[in-house]
């Protein structure tokens, strides 16, 4: 006769502490970090401008240098997100999106905020302005800066915990 088979169980955690690198993205990420500035970088044969960054085009496979961009761009296409991970839910509802920095030949996914988040305050072709956290709040991660609607950088710009650019 077998006898019916009881696990015991004992709630444990386990905590793991970790580095990951940015690698060769990491010069976009310490001056966005320590100087609220964006870096692209350009293609040196075909001159194709990358935004996220590229170490080498990927058009043509030559190495690209870096380049300063400008902090704003135009909306290619964009949602309203009504559900996020931890480490966003405290801004739901927030807009993202693909946007166009002026100058810039690929789009940079990042969140858009509002004052008035409906659809047709983030809809493609809608100017939008960069904006960054603190400099003792800011971690040297994509989640250091964000977009807004260009006429609403004043008020964004102006709250205690944001700054602008230059
Ligand atoms: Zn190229």
């Amino acid at each position: 006769m077998s006898e019916k088979f009881e696990d015991h169980q004992i709630r444990d955690k386990i905590q793991i502490d970790y580095k990951y690198t940015m690698g060769g993205q990491s010069k976009f990420f310490i001056e966005l970090m320590k100087n609220k500035k964006l870096h692209g970088t350009k293609c040196t044969k075909c001159g194709k401008i990358w935004m996220p960054p590229r170490k080498n085009c990927s058009e043509c496979y030559t190495p690209a240098e870096w380049v300063e961009i400008s902090h704003t761009g135009t909306i290619e296409v964009s949602t309203i997100v009504w559900y996020g991970a931890a480490e966003f839910i405290k801004n739901v509802p927030y807009g993202c999106g693909f946007i166009k920095l002026d100058g810039v030949d690929t789009a940079l996914f990042q969140g858009i905020f509002s004052e008035n988040l409906v659809p047709s305050k983030i809809k493609k072709g809608r100017r939008v302005r960069a904006v960054f956290k603190k400099p003792d709040e800011r971690e040297g991660k994509m989640t250091d800066f964000f977009f807004v609607p260009e006429d609403e950088y004043e008020i964004w710009a102006n709250k205690p915990e944001f700054e602008g650019g230059e």
